[in-house]
């Protein structure tokens, strides 16, 4: 009888055991993404300069930077697993819109490849538990066309012709387009002048909906930036 109700209770603790380590296969290694998108004005009026692609240049829109997994402290994963490496043939259906939506500016001239194949390896294999190679560009694709910052800064008025604006306006125009209040990063031209560099949107883990940020990234803008051509 002894031996019979103890062998039961270690059943239990088995299905507990086994209960406990499923919650931690499925549940997510990070908090929240950042969702940041460059402005290709400002990568290419800096000292450093920048190289088009070399299926010519990007429209004058803001192109994809990455879909970065964070933790609500601040810090973020990365390189999460070397044995899940970029696959072209996994996004060859999302080429076309990958050229026009997340462009390379880096020198030299790239057709995309290292740049999504970066970003993949060092941001999205820490997300592959809730998005697999396909599935996390096509989740970056939608998120910019939800955005839609460019048509909603025109819109206010503000647009990319080298005037200077308040960071207050442009942050208070994508909190109403989104939802959200973004956090702007900026640069500094070759001339030193601080400008809209990227807008950084939180999205949750689903990699579907924008949230408030849990935590912004550090730096600061000037009260006043540019907003140049491209
Ligand atoms: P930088 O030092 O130029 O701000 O960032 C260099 C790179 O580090 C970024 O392109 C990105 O890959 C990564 N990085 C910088 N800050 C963050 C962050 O707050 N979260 C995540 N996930 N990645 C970041
Ligand atoms: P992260 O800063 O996200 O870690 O990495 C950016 C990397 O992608 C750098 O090695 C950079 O040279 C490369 N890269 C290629 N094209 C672009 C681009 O258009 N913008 C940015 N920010 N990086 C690019």
């Amino acid at each position: 009888m002894k031996s019979k109700g103890s062998f039961f209770f270690m059943n239990i603790s088995l299905v507990l055991l086994l209960q406990n380590l499923s919650v931690l296969c499925v549940s997510q290694d990070f908090d929240f993404f950042y969702f940041v998108q460059q402005w290709p004005g400002s990568y290419c009026d800096t000292q450093k300069s920048c190289c088009y692609p070399t299926t010519g240049k990007p429209e004058a829109d803001f192109g994809i930077h990455g879909l970065w997994p964070n933790y609500n402290d601040g810090s973020y994963p990365s390189n999460c697993d070397s044995s899940n490496s970029f696959k072209q043939s996994e996004i060859s259906d999302l080429t076309n819109s990958l050229q026009k939506d997340w462009p390379t500016l880096a020198c030299p001239s790239g057709n995309g490849i290292q740049f999504w194949s970066h970003e993949w390896e060092k941001h999205g294999t820490c997300s592959e538990s809730v998005l697999q190679q396909h599935d996390y560009f096509e989740a970056a694709l939608t998120l910019k066309q939800k955005s839609n910052l460019l048509q909603a800064l025109n819109t206010a008025g503000i647009e990319a012709n080298g005037g200077s604006y308040s960071l207050s306006s442009i942050k208070g125009v994508i909190k109403e387009a989104t939802g959200y209040t973004p956090f702007i990063e900026c640069n500094d031209d070759s001339s030193g002048n601080s400008q809209l560099y990227q807008v950084y949107l939180c999205v949750d883990t689903s990699g579907s909906n924008f949230i408030e940020c849990p935590v912004f990234p550090n730096g600061k803008c000037g009260s006043q930036i540019q907003f140049p051509s491209f």
